[in-house]
This record gives C-alpha cells, sequence and structure tokens, in this order.
C-alpha cells in the first residue's frame, strides 16, 4: 500500500496481496483455492485470499527452514533496522492499515488505528533489544575453568494469532522472532487474514529477506499446521488463542518436544474497593471493559464492587455505557462495533440470558441487534451470581457483569476462583492494600487503578490456564532464543 494511496475501502482491500506469501514470492494455494472475507458489520464479502493446503503449509516450511542459517547469521544491527524500518512504515500507513483492519474485524475505526501505533511499537520496542543480546563470561566454581555463555535463535518457529487484534498479535511474535534471528511461518486467523497479508508486503519493503517470514493463510488450520508442528523441523510454537486450542497444540507441540508459547484466554476480575477513586475506577471500567467491543483476552469479565461504593459504581457504569454509540465501525464516533460473527453474538446472548434467569437484573442493554451484523447492545447487569456461566467463561463481549462483596478476602478468593489468570484490575486508594491484593491475586499482570496494561516494554502474559511465557518487555526475545553454555577448559 502507498502512502499516498486514496483511503477508501475499496482501494484498501484492492491494494493487499491476496495469495501465499511464500519465500519471498506471492503464490496462489494449491488447485488455486480460495476464501471468502466478510465484514462483520454487514456480512458482505471483502474479498478472496488464498486457502492454503497442508502441502502449502509444508512449501512454507521448507522456506523457512532453508532461510534459517543465513537469517541467524545476519548481524543484529541489519535485523534491528529491518524491524526499525517496519515501524517506520507501519505508522505511515496508519489511516490505510486501520481502515483495512475495521473493515474485516469490526472495531472502531479509532480502535483500529490505535492498535497499528501499538503493533508499530513491538518492532520498534524489539528493533531495540536485537542489538542487546547479552551472553556470560563467568569462573568455573572451582576456579579452574570458564563458563561462556550464549544466545542464539531457536530456530524456524510457528506462529499462530487470533482474530480480535489481527495486527498487534502478529506484531508481538513477529517483532521478536526477527529481532532473535529466526525465520517463521504464521498463521494469522481465518476472520482476519488481510492485516496479516499487508504486514507480511511491509516487512518485504522493510527488507526482510525471502524466506524469514511466510504467510499460510487456510480454512483448515488444524489440517496445515499438525504436520508442521510434528515435523521437528520447526523448533517452536507461539500461539495467541483459546484455551481450548492451545492444550490441543501443547500436546501436538510434545510429539517433537517444542519449545512453546501460549497467549490464553482470560477471565479479569475488576475489583473496586469502598476507598476507590470512583471516578477513576468507572474510567478504568470502561477501558477494561469497551476495548475492542470486549473482545480481548485482557476484557474485564467479572465486576466485584464493595458494598459502599457499588450503587454509585452501578449508576455512573449504566450512565457511561447506555450513551456509547453503536454502529459500523467506519462510522465516526462509533464506540460498539459488530462482534466477529453470528456465533459470538448467540454466545453473549446465551451467557446474559442464563445471569438473568438466575437473577440478574439488567441495567442496560441485554439484547442483540437485529442485522445485518453482528451487533449486541452495551450492556450492564447488576446482582450477578458467582454461579452464572459469565463468572467462569469469557464473555468477549460488550456486557459488564456486577456481583457485591463486602470484604477483601472475599473479593480476593473470587478473583481467584477461575482456571484463568492472565490479567486481574484493583481499585483503590489505600497503598497497603494496592500491595497486598496485586501479591494475592493470581494473574500474570495487575492493573493498579488502570484499565489497560498492554504495553510492548511489558512483560505480557498469564498464569494458569491463561498460558506460558510473555510477550514483550525485557523477557520477550528470549521465548525466541536458546541459552547455550561452553565450558571452556583453562
Ligand atoms: P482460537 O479459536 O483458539 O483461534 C486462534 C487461532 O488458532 C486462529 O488462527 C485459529 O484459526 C487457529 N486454530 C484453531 N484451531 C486450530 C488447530 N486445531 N490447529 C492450529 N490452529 C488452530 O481463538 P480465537 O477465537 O481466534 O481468539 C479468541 C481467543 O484468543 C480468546 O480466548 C482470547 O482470550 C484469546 N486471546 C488471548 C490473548 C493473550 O494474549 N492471552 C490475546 C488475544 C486473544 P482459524 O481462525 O482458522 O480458526
Amino acid at each position: 500500500m502507498n502512502r499516498e494511496a486514496d483511503v477508501s475501502e475499496t482501494s484498501v482491500v484492492e491494494a493487499v496481496a491476496k495469495e501465499l506469501f511464500v519465500g519471498g514470492k506471492w503464490v496462489p494455494a494449491t488447485g488455486g483455492r480460495t476464501f471468502a472475507v466478510e465484514d462483520p458489520a454487514t456480512g458482505e464479502v471483502l474479498c478472496e485470499v488464498a486457502d492454503a493446503t497442508p502441502q502449502d503449509g509444508r512449501a512454507a516450511l521448507d522456506a523457512a527452514v532453508a532461510a534459517q542459517a543465513d537469517w541467524a547469521r545476519t548481524a543484529p544491527r541489519e535485523r534491528s533496522e529491518i524491524l526499525r524500518r517496519a515501524y517506520e512504515l507501519l505508522l505511515a500507513r496508519t489511516d490505510e492499515l486501520g481502515l483495512l483492519m475495521t473493515l474485516e474485524m469490526g472495531k472502531p475505526l479509532a480502535e483500529a488505528k490505535g492498535e497499528i501505533a501499538y503493533a508499530a511499537e513491538f518492532f520498534r520496542w524489539f528493533s531495540e533489544e536485537a542489538v542487546r543480546i547479552d551472553g556470560g563470561y563467568q569462573v568455573a566454581p572451582n576456579g579452574a575453568g570458564r563458563f561462556l555463555v550464549t544466545k542464539q535463535p531457536v530456530g524456524p518457529t510457528l506462529l499462530i494469532t487470533p482474530w480480535n487484534f489481527p495486527m498487534a498479535m502478529g506484531g508481538r511474535k513477529i517483532g521478536p522472532a526477527i529481532a532473535a534471528g529466526c525465520t517463521m511461518v504464521i498463521k494469522p486467523a481465518e476472520q482476519t487474514p488481510l492485516s496479516m497479508l499487508a504486514l507480511a508486503a511491509i516487512l518485504a519493503e522493510a527488507g526482510l529477506p525471502a524466506g524469514v517470514l511466510n504467510v499460510v493463510t487456510t480454512t483448515d488450520p488444524g489440517g496445515v499446521m499438525e504436520p508442521l508442528i510434528r515435523d521437528g523441523r520447526a523448533r517452536k510454537l507461539s500461539f495467541t488463542g483459546s484455551t481450548a486450542v492451545g492444550k490441543k497444540l501443547l500436546e501436538q507441540c510434545a510429539d517433537k518436544v517444542l519449545r512453546t508459547s501460549m497467549e490464553l484466554g482470560g477471565n479479569a476480575p475488576f475489583l473496586v474497593f469502598d476507598d476507590a477513586d470512583l471516578d477513576a475506577a468507572v474510567d478504568g471500567a470502561m477501558q477494561a471493559k469497551m476495548r475492542n467491543i470486549g473482545e480481548a483476552c485482557t476484557a474485564a469479565n467479572r465486576f466485584y464492587v464493595q458494598r459502599g461504593v457499588a450503587d454509585e459504581f452501578a449508576r455512573r457504569l449504566t450512565e457511561r455505557m447506555a450513551a456509547l454509540p453503536m454502529g459500523r465501525g467506519t462510522e465516526t464516533g462509533v464506540v460498539v462495533g459488530p462482534l466477529i460473527d453470528s456465533d459470538a453474538v448467540r454466545k453473549v446472548t446465551e451467557l446474559v440470558g442464563d445471569a438473568t434467569e438466575r437473577g440478574a437484573q439488567v441495567l442496560t442493554g441485554g439484547a442483540a441487534v437485529d442485522g445485518p451484523g453482528n451487533f449486541y447492545q452495551a450492556t450492564v447487569l447488576t446482582g450477578v451470581p458467582r454461579d452464572a456461566r459469565m463468572a467462569s467463561e469469557e464473555i468477549f463481549g460488550p456486557v459488564a457483569p456486577i456481583t457485591v462483596f463486602d470484604t477483601e478476602d472475599e473479593a480476593v478468593a473470587a478473583a481467584n476462583d477461575t482456571e484463568y489468570g492472565l490479567v486481574s484490575y484493583v481499585f483503590t486508594n489505600d497503598l497497603k492494600r494496592a500491595l497486598r491484593v496485586s501479591e494475592n491475586l493470581e494473574a500474570g499482570m495487575i492493573g493498579l487503578n488502570q484499565g489497560i496494561v498492554s504495553n510492548p516494554a511489558a512483560p505480557f502474559g498469564g498464569v494458569k490456564q491463561s498460558g506460558l511465557g510473555r510477550e514483550g518487555g525485557g523477557v520477550g526475545i528470549d521465548e525466541f532464543l536458546e541459552i547455550k553454555y561452553v565450558a571452556v577448559a583453562l
């Protein structure tokens, strides 16, 4: 896509290459197979993209394997400069890339542009990390020998990303893989392949050598990826998606003992204590709940509010949620875009139905909107019992369920009563409580008096069934590096 390009819906879709990117070339899928990409706001087909077969997947892995040795030898400074150029190109094309993302995924344009900036930041961050890979030299305890410790790229890696952040989830993996010197096969989500195809073109333009990044789009994710996981030449899988699929992939990875990074589902609790700044808590709640229309692994899924402020918090949150404009993400001012597909609307409808049957009251919203498009109203529920399905399942939609608590211990126990542990939000002005609760919450990340935690310079990831490993921060590159120790006899 050119910077000067006309930023119209048609032009941004037309500008994307719709084929597989293998060994530095755009190639059709075997048999010329394609699948349709739809606009979730209208249900209309945007375009067709190549539908890879297992044979195409194998060709992509062959290309990644062939490129690995040269790429590992490439100077860190050169890898760094490619990443830096990618960062600049992404920012220069924010308008086009943002619109493309809104069309395929539905999120409001302002959020889509925000995601381009967020994704770009991973490239800048890892351009800085590429030249800081360290090692060590140590005297052995017996004084006779020396230990040389060095870090080397893991090798060819497989990357699988979800539809909810079509550019950022790729950037968070591709950035460190490039910085570390790994080659890749990436499979974006079927519903949002266009952002990844656009990113591949940008990386090629930034100077990434042929074969380092290979992209396969497919309607057969298991059929294409499982043979690559079991092949043994790829040495790592980095996956972002649901816990259910992640578990299946972990089993497959065991076969050849692949390194894994797993960024899986969440069920974030959002705790508001009586002593919190209520304005900040409501602002934070809006961010934690409504970012990405609630379709985020970090989305606040359960609001636990202390009795003294519960009614006021619910009133203010309801007022804000009820005022949110709904519509196609391309329309100015829209906050509540469409959900990704009709299954998502069905699931949210079911979860809200279950909660109300168990006694929850609807303060605003509470219903799907007639088509076209996959819309669900911004919703606040109160009196949601702990046994409601939404207390243990990801809602992945614009629904805020509130449950009242009395004591800190009760709140922490409720927050931890889940198999997930990605992020928790805590609002309190009591420093001791803030630190105590942050320590006691079982989560990889805590939003303390803030509703957003994602930052490329911070280690993102979860505990329990929310995943393994961290992306971003000072440790993000380590996911793509192996440690080698050389025992030196003097
Ligand atoms: P998903 O169904 O698990 O899909 C994620 C990716 O895995 C997609 O590319 C999908 O391809 C692919 N996939 C599905 N089955 C596969 C298989 N058998 N073998 C190989 N790949 C397979 O998840 P999703 O619905 O796209 O994304 C939502 C989930 O992601 C939520 O649970 C959310 O919490 C989680 N998430 C986590 C993070 C995090 O950082 N922790 C970030 C974002 C999202 P298809 O598109 O073709 O199905």
